[in-house]
């Protein structure tokens, strides 16, 4: 048994007091918090992950989306005139990476849910 200082009102209260006399600070749960800290930091991680991989997603699906809509419309001869075959092709490529960007994408969500 250890007196440790209220964080509080800094007087000295049992480390296993559960809340200090003077003032009711929650001791025994701010003292327990304390050496092996795993609360903040990775619940922060995790999310500012999940936030990242969310946003991948969402452009992986927009790529997805301007893709098809390019390879739907994009046939007609004037897009021909312009690019050549050449332009005919960013439809299928866009649609394709979005979908690789989506797919890979997938994977990291379900390992690091693992
Ligand atoms: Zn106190």
């Amino acid at each position: 048994m250890a007196l440790i200082k209220c964080p509080e009102c800094r007087k000295s209260v049992s480390d296993r007091a559960a809340a200090c006399p003077e003032c009711g600070y929650p001791i025994t749960i701010a003292h327990a918090k304390k050496p092996d800290a795993p609360g903040l930091d990775d619940v922060q991680t995790v999310e500012q992950t999940s936030k990242r991989l969310k946003l991948i997603t969402l452009v992986a699906m927009f790529l997805m989306l301007v893709g098809l809509l390019i390879t739907m419309q994009g046939c007609p001869s004037a897009m021909e005139a312009d690019a050549g075959i050449e332009g005919s092709r960013v439809g299928p490529v866009m649609a394709f990476i979005g979908l690789l960007i989506y797919i890979v994408n997938k994977i990291r969500i379900w390992w690091y849910h693992k």
